[in-house]
């Protein structure tokens, strides 16, 4: 029954907010949007139920290829942080303002960093690298990620005060470019520390936004300290570093968890 039940009420919740905003903005695109959204990911949970080798990856595909490929380059909508800060200067609720309070703001209360295991663009991409688990110890440079936040809240405010033309052209190109950026430092970052999420875990901007959320969220993985033997597999597998056998929410490397479930997969003692 979980099997069919949580995909049908994932797709359900999609299709409440599909419907709302197409009704409430008058625009059909959100009911396009957030139906498409809603499918591949309740088609995802459909998958992993399954016990279907591929299921995040499919989910990753699904959605981060429409995302970057379909809003970002035919509709040119600017998805990235700095689409969010242009759409929040124009007081526009809509495009990356409403994406951003969905996935990455309100969302992780809810379902924690869902969105990096299964919908980003960036990570899709990373995700296809060799080093599935980090090969080498995590650095202390996490705090590279609120210069690249400071940096982008910075760029777009400077385009608002001098008040340049075409800033709606300028956001498109700083899509493009931004997202050149972000593949090329993800790649050479997981190449040198080999580790394929070392741009999760030290460069991305939107964690910032992602880590104190998903510090609260709802959806969790928890250990049956009853059932663990402490053999350390679920450590083996984790890309992020996670402690998944301590189920405090200090745990360490908490708000890093993507919910891949690969910790899930792997225990031989079904105690997750
Ligand atoms: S941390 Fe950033 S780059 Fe990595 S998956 Fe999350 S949003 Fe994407
Ligand atoms: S893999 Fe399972 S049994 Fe082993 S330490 Fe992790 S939770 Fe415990
Ligand atoms: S392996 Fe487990 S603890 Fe680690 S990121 Fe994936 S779901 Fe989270």
């Amino acid at each position: 029954m979980k099997k069919y039940g949580l995909p049908i009420l994932i797709f359900a919740v999609f299709e409440a907010v599909a419907v709302t905003l197409w009704l409430t903005k008058d625009n059909i695109f959100y009911l396009f949007n957030f139906s498409y959204i809603g499918f591949s990911v309740a088609l995802g949970v459909f998958l992993i139920f399954g016990k279907h080798r591929h299921a995040r990856r499919i989910v990753q595909l699904l959605v981060g290829l429409y995302m970057l490929v379909y809003l970002g380059l035919i509709c040119r909508e600017n998805m990235q942080i700095e689409g969010f800060w242009y759409y929040l200067f124009t007081g526009v609720f809509e495009a990356a303002t409403i994406h951003y309070a969905v996935a990455k703001i309100f969302g992780p209360l809810l379902f924690g960093r869902g969105w990096c295991g299964y919908a980003c663009w960036t990570a899709m991409v990373l995700d296809f690298l060799p080093y599935k688990t980090p090969e080498k110890p995590r650095k202390k440079i996490g705090w590279i990620r609120y210069v690249t936040f400071a940096a982008s809240l910075i760029f777009v405010a400077a385009l608002f005060l001098s008040k340049v033309g075409n800033i709606e052209r300028i956001m498109f190109w700083s899509f493009i470019i931004g997202n050149v950026l972000y593949y090329g430092v993800g790649i050479a970052s997981a190449f040198i520390f080999k580790d394929n999420r070392a741009f999760c875990k030290y460069f991305c901007p939107v964690t910032v936004f992602l880590k104190p959320a998903s510090y609260f969220s709802l959806v969790r993985i928890k250990c049956d300290e009853s059932k663990c033997v402490k053999c350390g597999k679920c450590a083996k597998v984790c890309p992020m570093e996670v402690d998944v056998t301590d189920n405090s929410r200090k745990r360490k490397n908490g708000t890093e968890c993507i919910l891949c479930m690969e910790c899930v997969k792997n225990c031989p003692k079904d105690a997750l």
